[in-house]
């Protein structure tokens, strides 16, 4: 039995109307619109929340610009760092609310947004010791005389983050961390469906010494992101969303030539050799693709497993998918929850309708869960499906939903070509025992992640990131920073 005890309705919900954080004050939008957010395991309204639009944008860009030219970007990094060592206590402090609003706004199990309590606090800590760290170089030069050069580190200005609603609470930080350790200042728009737990976050910044204006929360639509993205006065866009979101952005940038970095989609595989220890690439399989209900950008969707082992250890995956509980976000021991919308659970009831036409083999699950304990809500049940081939459109396409397409393989020769056959490259999974093998996937798969023997491994300290049309920028590690930086080179003549 699992011993987590989930906490009460969280304190942000007293009031049901949720006003955007703009300066330091929680505001309504200019035009006084609201939109709904409602948890998807029941239906129920949450909250209505202010939507924030062109205009609101040009308020939390004016406010973001006004702290950055302010006191923050010339705080001494140790007053930066001390004020983000107080942010990583507090959001700790409060975790139980942040992960509460999570899963009441996305559906993902308690059990799970608490987990995530670590990765905070880690999160927030290793960008304030980075806010002590930025360095430029003295550098030699030959010009003729006696000329000094020197590079200077600035932050970058006004960053805009969007954000998509899988991991609401941990985007926030991991967005917030590297524009606090390099004194800029953010605009932060969270995705519609979960707008909750970053207006907590933004109230957090205030109470632990951020600025008025330097963290402002942006709740709106797709046409608020839209806005972001093109203000003449923003320098920085940092999006994580779906890939044809960040097409739009790059688009929307260019006419201001802003830094951007996108982190999108992904149809990642996950590769069984035959001598793999399988009563740990098993388990592992399925919860790389099941967990958070397959809403993870990482996902392993695509399950290669090597030919003489196939039959074997998909029995063993579909056996214990059986055993996956799926309900209640709020019970103790649901492992997982509904889908995040209506819409994006009649999506995924659409590609598994495709694998089913196109005569992919059903192995677990394919239907919604419906009747007691599932009314209101957006249930899947975790679903396999074997003998796919490289064409189907679940082979091919990012489904954000519990499905798996698994397929056969022989060779490593062969893995490679057909692993990389496809426009995305976020992550990938190897389960081998065998040096050589672990080593030649590694080097070859043309992802920005390669987990052996393991998956969905993340760390403040490793970069995180896509090829391909997964996008580009790394986040976390030491070099993630240098986005938020602008390099001024200085010449000194001294003859
Ligand atoms: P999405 O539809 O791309 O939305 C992401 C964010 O962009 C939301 O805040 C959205 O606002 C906003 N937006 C919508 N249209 C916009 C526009 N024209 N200009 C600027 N912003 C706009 O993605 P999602 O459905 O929320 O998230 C799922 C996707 O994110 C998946 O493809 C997944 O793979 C990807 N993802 C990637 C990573 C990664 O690190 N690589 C991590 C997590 C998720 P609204 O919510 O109001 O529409
Ligand atoms: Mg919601």
């Amino acid at each position: 039995m699992n011993m987590i005890t989930v906490p009460p309705r969280p304190a942000l919900l007293a009031t049901s109307e949720q006003d955007m954080l703009i300066d330091g004050k929680r505001v309504p939008a200019l035009s006084g619109k609201r939109f709904e957010t409602r948890n998807p395991a029941t239906g129920d309204l949450l909250a209505t929340v202010a939507q924030g639009a062109a205009e609101d944008v040009d308020r939390a860009v004016r406010s973001a610009r006004a702290a950055f030219e302010g006191p923050w970007r010339r705080m001494k990094p140790v007053e930066r760092q001390r004020i983000m060592l107080r942010l990583a206590d507090l959001v700790e402090e409060n975790y139980e609310e942040l992960a509460m609003l999570d899963t009441l706004d996305l559906g993902a199990p308690y059990a799970r947004t608490i987990m995530g309590k670590a990765r905070a606090g880690a999160l927030l800590r290793y960008y304030a010791g980075q806010a002590t760290l930025i360095t430029g170089d003295t550098i030699d030069n030959s010009a003729p005389g006696d000329v000094l050069s020197h590079s200077l580190k600035e932050p970058i200005g006004v960053v805009a983050a969007i954000n998509p609603w899988n991991g609401p609470i941990g985007m926030s930080v991991w967005k917030a961390g590297p524009v606090l350790a390099a004194g800029c200042t953010l605009v932060m728009k969270p995705a519609e469906q979960t707008p909750l737990s970053a207006l907590r976050f933004g109230e957090l910044c205030l109470e632990a010494g951020v600025p008025p204006g330097v963290v402002n929360i942006l709740t709106g639509m797709g046409d608020a992101g839209a806005a972001l993205s093109a203000h003449p006065d923003v320098d920085k866009v940092a999006f994580t969303g779906s890939t044809g979101v960040g097409e739009k952005i790059l688009r929307a940038a260019a006419s201001t030539m802003k830094r951007v970095t996108v982190e999108l989609g992904g149809k990642s595989p996950n590769i069984v050799f035959a001598d793999a220890d399988l009563d740990k690439a098993v388990p592992a399989a399925a919860m790389a693709v099941f967990a958070n209900s397959g809403q993870i950008c990482s996902a392993g969707t695509r399950l290669f497993v090597q030919s003489t082992i196939h039959d074997e250890f998909m029995e063993r995956l579909a056996a214990f998918t059986r055993t996956i509980r799926v309900g209640d976000p709020l019970h103790p021991d649901t492992q997982i929850g509904p889908v995040v919308s209506a819409p994006q659970m009649e999506k995924i009831l659409g590609f598994i309708d495709s694998a089913n036409a196109e005569g992919a083999t059903p192995l677990a699950g394919g239907n919604r869960l419906t009747g007691v304990g599932y009314d209101g809500g957006y249930f899947i049940e975790p679903t396999i499906f074997s003998h796919v081939t490289d064409d189907m459109t679940i082979a091919r396409e990012e489904i954000f939903g519990p499905v798996l397409a698994a397929f056969t393989f022989d060779t490593v020769e062969e893995m490679l070509l057909r692993a990389n056959a496809t426009e995305f490259g976020l992550a990938s999974g190897v389960w081998t025992r065998d040096l050589a093998t672990a080593h030649r996937m590694s080097r070859g798969l043309r992802a920005g992640s390669v987990w052996v023997n393991c998956y969905q491994m993340l760390d403040p300290g490793v970069p995180f990131g896509g090829y391909k049309m997964s996008g580009f920028g790394r986040e976390s590690g030491p070099h993630h920073i240098e986005d938020y930086l602008e390099t001024k080179s200085v010449w000194i003549k001294l003859d």
